[in-house]
Parts: structure tokens; C-alpha cells; sequence
């Protein structure tokens, strides 16, 4: 048999490599701005147009390349930053790989213009598929050019791959925050389909945050700052009552290179115990600067993921850090010069009064309580009777819920059918006991669940994903239907974006405006809702466009009856009742009905259990209880 292994050839070889370095437009705008920032330029210009799909483009005023320079910066392995191994522990560059431009070049028509100082002309290089077409001098400003056309011309199965537009201008986005925040000295613009995006001068790190995220930052965040042996921490996080429902900003940089770590967020998550309920995300900018031989940064080929020598110190340090700024704040709140109106009251409507606060306790009120309901003829044939209280029983009571909320799902789904025919079941048994009207009854439990009787045992509701299903249920025939109506708010509401997340929302402009929203764009960043799907409440405005932004930068799947599901459970989830919300027995007997009238009463639309059923014959066992 003949050798059969070869050398692979070097276009071959990169677009190999490309399949690492390069996964789709954003990454090629971070191996462009971070050359461009080792280059040592103080301005950095992007360019893109369709989402990086068509155009790519990175002007840099740094140190420029050599004509010689110019042609080897395409070769695989060409670093100018490291030379030997043991510079691999002590890297204070971005890059350091050498394999992004060939990678790029592997993949896509490229032009490059570079100069450096004191030479008279600049060389222009294009290269396309790994093969240089043409190399000239060329008048030019010193600094670097590089304009990337057509990325993926050539792994056409790579450029179907590719996502929306809005979901790859949003990776792009996000790649150029990035690199913004790490570096508040350089003056970086950024332009989409002609449209200025950002514009942001050098300046102070906390002003380069406020101007990336909004002027409502200012007021925010609060500065961090420990300085220890292993690590020096410093940064601004975000004052407890602005945490958001959604993940929002959260950025962890070590030595100025943006990293993901769900091991140091956890750190800081922890922080806000007790200051932040558990379905809220802290927003956070945090710089960690350590000694470079005590990273790894060379485990991931995007560099997005790093190894510290003692992760667990970094865990202690940083999550003590958290805990002191929160704590300084409490005590002595920041005083902000640029912010004047620090009391962010919102104004009062018009014929508003003002009222002062009053606090309304039910002291009739007791969850266990099983008198008699006036309106019915007596409680005999209910079975769930809780013991009155005395704190050795209140004990065992807890242990029992403890019991209750640890109990599976007992017959996995109850159907509608089944709980309207085992209810007529008890009523009439009743009628025909007593010879009296009876009347279902509903207890709250701890403002969370409704309990109720069925003929077979006992049915547990959460009041909060009841309702977000019945609401889902009928927002999405709604859209199905296309008869959505429009509520004309009476005061418009502005909200300001950050610029990402105002072109995500332009581009789905048309969608939303379809499903009852009436939104309309306002100067660079701003919308304004001119009106909410009926159902909706007028509270709520901000909250859904926030949670459908989050919404859109994960979305993966875009068919049209997806897009309408995930508009339905927006909607409904961001309207329901919450859990923590007293009812009145009508009330629940209204969700009761309404929850049992849906297509499928057992799972939230996030498919979580809505209702558990517990059988008498499993009380029974646990009373030890012989039939
Ligand atoms: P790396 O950044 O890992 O060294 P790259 O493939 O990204 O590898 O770049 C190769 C080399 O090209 C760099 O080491 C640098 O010397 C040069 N280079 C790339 N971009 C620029 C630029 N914008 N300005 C000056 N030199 C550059
Ligand atoms: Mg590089």
C-alpha cells in the first residue's frame, strides 16, 4: 500500500483554522478592533453594513504595518507580539496568536491599506481565498485600513448558517461594547447600514459607560475597588433597586480582555443576596487586573474564557468587594454633580392627587382558616383541614408545606374534563348528603397558591403561572387572529435605549406594530409606545419591551409561530398577577374557572407546573391513615 497521508495546503490549512477564529461577523470585528487597539491607535472607526454580512471595515490611526509587514501579517503563525514560549505567561496584547488575519483571509475578500510614520507611501494588499491578487503602493494617512468584503464567500454552508440580521448586528455589537469599555482613552465610532451607532470620545471610564449605556447609568452604578496581592479589582455595579429582570450588562474584564465566568458571577450574584429578589440580575463592569502568569488565556481560541491559577481566592475577593461598595452606598449614598435630579419620581398625571402612603393589613385574615363560608351551608365534606394554631403545630404545619411543595406531580397533567366532572362529583354528593346549594371553596396559602378541594384529593394552583397561562392562551389566539386591539396610552411613554438595543427594536418595528403595539422611533435612541395591546397594563410598557429585547438576542429560531408564541408569553408573563398578591375568593374561583377552560391548564407558557395534584389516598399514607 502507498503513503497516504499528506500536508494539508496552506488555504486549506486557514480555513480550517477560520472555522475557530471566525464563527461569524462579530468575531472578525473583534480580531479587527483588537489589532487595531495593539496598534496603539487613539481613534478606531468601524464599518459595517448587513450585519457584517457584506462589509467590515476597521480604521486605525496606530503604529501602521511595513510593506514587508503588510504581506506576512496574512501568514498563519505571523505574530510581531510574541517570540518565544515564555512570552506566552507574560502577554499585555490582545493578539498574540497570529492566526486571525489568516484566517480572515481564508474566508473573505480583504483590501488592506497600511503606513507607518515617516515613509511616503502606504501598501495596499488584496487578497481573496487565501490568495494575494494584488500588492501596490498607495498614498495613504499612517495607521491601518482594513476592509473585509463578503465574509464567508467561500463556506457557503458558514454564510447560511448565519443568523438574522438583528441577532448578528446584536453579537456585533456587543463585541464592539467590549472593546469600548476596556478602553475609555480611545475615541471609537461605529457605523451601521450609514447610520451613526456610537460616537464615543476619550474620556473617563465611568463617562464611557454612561455613553455606551445611557445617561440613566450615571445615577446607577456604584464604584468598586479592592486592591489585594493576587488581584486589584476596580469597577463600577449597579445599585440594588435598578437590577433588572433580564441579564442586561454584565461584564467581567481580567487585564482589560472581556472574559465569561459563571463562577465569578456567581461571586457577585451572591453579593446582593437579600437586596435583589432571585428572578433579578445585577448589572455589573468589573475589571480584574492580575499578574499575566497567574491566567491561562490560551484555553479557548476566541480567548473568551480564561483559567486562574486560584479561582477560589478570586471568588472570596471579588464577592467581598461587591458586598463593601453596596455597603458604602447604603450608608452614605453617592452624591452625583451631573445628576440633578437624582430623585427620579415620575411626574403625576394630570388630575392626579396626591395621597399620602397607608398600608392596609388584613387582620381577619388566615390561610388556614376553615370556617364555614357565609354563602355556603357548611364545610363538613371538606377533608383538608389544618390544625389551629400553636407554635408546635405552626412548626409542623411548615414541615407539612415543606412536605407539600416537595411533592411530584402526582398524576402528571389534570385534565379540564376530569376536574369539572370530579367537582359536579362532590357537589352533588354533597347536594344529596345534605340537601344543600354547596359552593366550591378556595383557600390562599401564603399569598402564592390556591388550594382546592377535587373529589380524588387535594389541587394546588400557583396563582402567578395560572394566570400567565390563561393570558397566554388568549394573547396568542389574538395574534393567530390578527384582531389584536390597540389601548391608545394617554401619556406616551418615551424610553431610552442603548443604541444596540435600539436598532434591535427598529428592526422590529413593523412586527410589533402588528401585535397591538403602537411604537414609533424617536431621535437617535429613544421610542416612544403610543399605545399597548389591550390586556396589557400601561405599567408594564417598559418591562415587555425589556424582556422582549432579551427575548430577541437569544432567539436561535425565528419562524413566524414562534416569534408569535414568544409575543404571547412576553405579554402575559410581564401582565399576570405576581405571586405575593392577596385574593379574594372570587377571584380565585375566576382563575380557577379561566384555568381550566385553557388548552393545557398544567404548565406555565414556560413550560413550568401550574398546578400539583395531591391524591387522598396519598394523604391518607401520610397520616398513616388505614382505609
Ligand atoms: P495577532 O494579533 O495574534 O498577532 P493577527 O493575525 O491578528 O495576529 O495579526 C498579525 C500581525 O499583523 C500582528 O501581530 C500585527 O503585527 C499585524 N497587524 C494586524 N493588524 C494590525 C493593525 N491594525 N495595525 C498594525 N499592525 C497590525
Ligand atoms: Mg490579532
Amino acid at each position: 500500500m502507498s503513503d497516504i497521508i499528506k500536508l494539508l495546503p496552506d488555504n486549506v490549512a486557514n480555513q480550517i483554522a477560520a472555522g475557530e477564529v471566525v464563527q461569524r461577523p462579530s468575531s472578525a470585528v473583534k480580531e479587527l478592533l483588537e489589532n487595531a487597539i495593539d496598534a496603539g491607535g487613539s481613534k478606531i472607526d468601524l464599518i459595517i453594513k448587513d450585519a457584517g454580512k457584506t462589509l467590515i471595515q476597521v480604521v486605525d490611526n496606530g503604529c501602521g504595518m511595513t510593506e514587508t509587514d503588510a504581506r506576512m501579517c496574512f501568514e498563519r503563525h505571523a505574530t510581531s507580539k510574541i517570540t518565544n514560549s515564555n512570552d506566552l505567561f507574560a502577554i499585555r496584547t490582545k493578539g498574540f496568536r497570529g492566526e486571525a488575519l489568516a484566517s480572515i483571509a481564508a474566508i473573505a475578500q480583504v483590501e488592506m491599506q497600511s503606513k507607518i510614520e515617516g515613509v511616503d507611501l502606504g501598501t495596499s494588499i488584496i487578497i481573496e481565498g487565501s490568495e494575494v491578487k494584488s500588492q501596490e503602493p498607495i498614498a495613504c494617512s499612517v495607521g491601518t485600513n482594513f476592509i473585509i468584503k463578503n465574509l464567508f464567500f467561500n463556506v457557503p454552508a458558514r454564510r447560511n448558517f448565519l443568523k438574522s440580521t438583528p441577532v448578528e448586528t446584536k453579537h456585533i455589537v456587543d463585541e464592539f461594547e467590549r472593546v469600548a469599555l476596556t478602553h475609555p482613552n480611545i475615541h471609537f465610532t461605529m457605523h451601521h447600514n450609514g447610520n451613526e451607532v456610537f460616537n464615543l470620545p476619550s474620556t473617563t471610564l465611568r463617562q464611557r459607560i454612561v455613553n455606551v449605556f445611557g445617561k440613566k447609568m450615571n445615577e446607577r452604578i456604584v464604584p468598586i475597588e479592592q486592591e489585594t496581592t493576587v488581584v486589584n479589582v476596580s469597577g463600577y455595579v449597579i445599585k440594588p433597586e435598578f437590577a433588572k429582570r433580564t441579564r442586561g450588562e454584565q461584564f467581567f474584564f481580567v487585564n482589560d480582555r472581556f472574559i465569561k465566568s459563571s463562577y465569578l458571577n456567581h461571586a457577585i450574584k451572591a453579593a446582593y443576596k437579600n437586596l435583589i429578589s432571585n428572578d433579578q440580575f445585577p448589572s455589573y463592569f468589573i475589571y480584574l487586573e492580575v499578574a499575566p502568569d497567574f491566567i491561562d488565556i490560551n484555553i479557548h481560541p476566541t480567548k473568551t474564557e480564561i483559567k486562574f491559577e486560584d479561582e477560589r481566592t478570586v471568588y472570596a475577593i471579588l464577592n467581598s468587594a461587591v458586598k463593601n461598595s453596596l455597603g458604602k452606598y447604603n450608608i452614605a449614598p453617592s452624591l452625583d454633580f451631573e445628576q440633578e435630579t437624582s430623585f427620579n419620581v415620575a411626574p403625576l398625571k394630570k388630575g392626579q392627587e396626591i395621597k399620602m402612603p397607608t398600608i392596609r393589613v388584613d387582620t381577619s385574615y388566615n390561610p388556614f382558616d376553615n370556617t364555614p363560608n357565609k354563602s355556603t351551608g357548611g364545610s363538613s365534606s371538606s377533608s383538608f383541614k389544618m390544625p389551629k394554631s400553636s407554635s408546635f403545630e405552626q412548626e409542623n404545619i411548615d414541615a407539612n408545606l415543606d412536605f407539600l411543595a416537595s411533592v411530584k406531580q402526582v398524576s402528571e397533567t389534570v385534565q379540564p374534563s376530569e376536574i369539572f366532572a370530579e367537582n359536579k362529583g362532590i357537589e352533588e354528593n354533597f347536594k344529596e348528603e345534605n340537601n344543600v346549594e354547596v359552593k366550591q371553596k378556595f383557600y390562599q396559602l401564603h399569598h402564592k397558591y390556591i388550594l382546592t378541594q377535587v373529589r380524588s384529593g387535594l389541587l394546588m394552583i400557583d396563582q402567578q403561572r395560572a394566570h400567565q397561562r390563561i393570558l397566554f392562551e388568549q394573547f396568542l389566539s389574538k395574534i393567530e387572529e390578527r384582531n389584536i386591539e390597540t389601548q391608545k396610552l394617554l401619556f406616551p411613554q418615551q424610553i431610552e435605549l442603548t443604541a444596540s438595543d435600539f436598532a434591535l427594536i427598529t428592526e422590529m418595528l413593523e412586527e410589533l406594530n402588528n401585535v397591538g403595539f403602537e411604537i414609533s422611533v424617536f431621535g437617535q435612541t429613544t421610542i416612544v409606545i403610543n399605545g399597548l395591546p389591550v390586556g396589557v397594563s400601561d405599567s408594564e410598557a417598559e418591562k415587555i419591551i425589556e424582556r422582549l429585547l432579551e427575548e430577541l438576542k437569544h432567539s436561535t429560531n425565528q419562524t413566524t409561530a414562534n416569534y408569535q408564541q414568544r409575543m404571547a408569553m412576553i405579554m402575559a408573563n410581564s401582565s399576570s398577577i405576581n405571586a405575593g398578591r392577596k385574593l379574594e375568593e372570587e377571584e380565585m374561583e375566576h382563575l380557577f374557572n379561566e384555568l381550566f377552560a385553557c388548552q393545557s391548564p398544567n404548565y406555565s407558557p414556560s413550560g413550568k407546573p401550574v398546578i400539583i395534584k395531591m391524591e387522598e389516598e396519598e394523604l391518607d399514607q401520610r397520616f398513616e391513615r388505614k382505609k
